[in-house]
């Protein structure tokens, strides 16, 4: 999963809810990198309103800051660097206040931080959350406090997430933490760990608790969503007999997309992130069974070249890949696709790039994450390759890779003209106040006239009359 456009340079988000009156302690909580990281924060704000703690915008007035960081490339981890720094002169006036570091850059360079990094008091990775509590015990008696144990069964299934932020109408509902597939570039393994996949159950409950508290849409987040598989018997109460309990011991990804679809029927579901080499044309089936599911995919394929995916340790072919494409295209004719690409990884030549241009013309992807190879400590490329290609050829490469993609964004938008879309109203559009913004079932963004009585959360149907690059103009009609 190196998913999610993460706009390194970008200062990380902070959210802040109304949250319970007895609490007394201020926590500034700024999120990096990908969603997983989002999903985390809100685990860690549910943990600590526990222990008297609401959530502010101003980290001036907070006894405790935390940033959730993320390591995917460099230039994330210097962003989280620079951020830091800023709270020094807040350090100095404050001496009391705790500042903390969470998430995958906390886990990659773990003592290291508290070394580096003189004003951080707080380390804390992926799996440790649960010891919060006790680790800020230790800082308020003024020491330093780490945790980056990663854990084997750690998925905080019974955790309420505090939802930070967001329009109230879409979520995240994480069901696999961790992932075992190795890619060679990835630091994602060494950071959040062994895969390991939530109880249905609590997932099921979860999406009806969101259902009941007025969202629409949930996305079932995982680095690897395909990978997911429960084993487990569960609470004898959960079933009505000895043959059902015998049924579900094991659940994989399209039967965990099934029951959710049926659980929550009127809910708008989506996934992220598939991986081609675990990805089953079962769940294409799924997809297109329940018209709740929407018919789209976010399958990274980072390159086009065989000869690079073997480096990449991807587990798939270029002929593979395209296979599963052609397939859910016969299941699922509407399905759309979005992808991930690095560019200029170790060794790769002209023909490889043009093995990558090609795929991407065969695919048309509606649009994509594309990153130039960022060399990251402790990957197997790290310890067995040579970053071995110049900046700017690079740099040109990822050029031509964004050019194509803007030419596919605007061919595949195209197609959507002329067309009546089902939207969900997640907002204002950002350019005008008297629109909406929304996405139709295959995640295009849809901007569109206010009318009198809709609001946000409403799905409504609209007419899309031209486009963008990326954005579809349309009209709401009566359904
Ligand atoms: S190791 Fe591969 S599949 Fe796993 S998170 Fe990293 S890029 Fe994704």
């Amino acid at each position: 999963m190196q998913e999610k456009y993460i706009d390194e340079t970008k200062q990380g988000e902070a959210y802040a809810i109304a949250e319970k009156p007895q609490n007394n302690k201020k926590l500034f909580l700024e999120s990096y990198g990908c969603q997983m990281n989002f999903s985390d924060s809100e685990i860690v704000a549910s943990i600590l309103s526990e222990q008297g703690y609401n959530t502010t915008l101003k980290p001036e007035e907070a006894d405790l800051i935390l940033l959730n960081t993320c390591s995917i490339r460099e230039k994330a981890e210097q962003t989280v660097r620079m951020r830091l720094s800023q709270f020094k002169s807040l350090k100095k006036e404050r001496p009391n206040l705790t500042v903390g570091v969470l998430g995958c850059m906390a886990e990659r360079l773990k003592t290291k931080f508290l070394e580096e990094e003189q004003l951080v008091d707080l380390v804390v990775g992926p799996d440790a959350y649960r010891d919060l509590p006790n680790l800020l015990k230790e800082t308020d008696s003024g020491r330093d406090a780490i945790n980056v144990i990663l854990s084997k069964d750690e998925t905080y299934a019974d955790i309420n997430p505090v939802r930070l932020g967001g329009n109230g109408v879409t979520a995240y509902v994480t069901i696999t933490r961790g992932c075992d597939n190795m890619c060679t570039f990835c630091v994602v393994p060494f950071t959040r760990g062994r895969e390991r996949s939530r109880d249905p159950h609590s997932i099921i409950e979860e999406c009806k608790n969101l259902w009941e508290n007025g969202y629409k849409e949930i996305t079932l987040l995982g680095q690897n969503v395909d990978s997911y598989l429960w084993y487990g018997g569960g609470a004898k109460k959960d079933f009505k007999n000895a043959s059902e309990m015998q049924k579900l011991t094991a659940v994989n990804f399209a039967q965990l997309l099934d029951m959710v679809a049926v659980a929550v029927p009127e809910m708008r579901i989506r996934f992220s992130t598939s991986n081609p080499h675990d990805m089953t044309v079962d769940v294409f089936q799924v997809m297109a069974k329940h018209k709740n599911i929407c018919k789209y995919v976010h399958l990274p394929v980072q390159s086009g070249s065989d000869r690079i995916l073997e480096k990449m340790n991807r587990q798939h072919t270029r002929e593979e890949y395209l296979t599963l494409i052609k397939k859910a295209k016969e299941i699922v004719p509407e399905i759309a696709f979005s992808q991930d690409m690095i560019v200029g990884f170790c060794g790769e030549t002209e023909e490889d790039h043009q093995q990558t241009l090609s795929l991407m013309r065969e695919v048309e992807y509606d649009y994509g994450y594309m990153f130039a190879y960022s060399e990251r400590p402790g990957t197997a490329a790290h310890k067995k390759m040579m970053d071995d290609i110049p900046a700017d050829v690079k740099q040109r490469r990822l050029a031509e890779v964004i050019a194509l993609q803007g030419e596919l964004s605007r061919k595949r938008m195209e197609g959507y003209v002329g067309k009546i879309h089902e939207v969900l109203i997640e907002g204002i559009s950002k350019k005008n106040e008297n629109q909406w913004k929304g996405r139709n079932s295959q995640n295009a963004v849809c901007v569109f006239n206010k009318k009198e009585g809709q609001n946000i959360g409403d799905m409504v149907s609209v007419f899309v009359h031209g486009n963008t690059q990326g954005t579809l103009l349309g009209e709401t009609v009566m359904a």
